[in-house]
């Protein structure tokens, strides 16, 4: 058994996009999300550990789904504060668009985060070479 103070911690491992099982290599092949179309592209295996990262079916998408969510409420969180709502003008409008903007300009790091998420979820710490995820 691993002694909980080995581990690296579980949040800062998460999104930084480390491997789930060692929590030292990288999960995703580009550092950066650009260029756009391959932000997504993720190595076979950890090079570190050799958990398998690959999974064909997208399981982050309902994470996802929940994170824009989130996203939105962060958003009213300023919006409300800095500009105001009122049900009595088209407030609610320019907030909508002002958070459907910035959740389309966030979009690649929450697609990346759901997949760190999704992993986290059902890699656990440690859990090298157990195939967990099929594909
Ligand atoms: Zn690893």
């Amino acid at each position: 058994m691993e002694t909980p103070s080995k581990r690296p911690s579980m949040l800062p491992a998460m999104m930084t996009m480390k491997c789930p099982s060692c929590r030292k290599s990288t999960v995703f092949v580009n550092k950066s999300v650009f260029p756009l179309g391959k932000c997504l592209a993720m190595k076979d295996e950890c090079e570190v550990c050799g958990q398998k990262m690959k999974s064909e079916s997208n399981n982050g998408g309902g994470i996802n789904y929940a994170l824009t969510m989130i996203l939105f409420f962060l958003n009213l969180c300023w919006y409300w504060p800095v500009f105001g709502l009122s049900y009595k003008d088209n407030s609610v409008l320019y907030y909508l668009v002002t958070s459907t903007i910035i959740v389309l300009i966030a979009q690649p790091y929450l697609m990346r985060l759901s997949r760190m998420i999704y992993l986290y979820l059902y890699v656990g710490f440690g859990n090298s070479r157990r195939v967990i995820i099929e594909d």
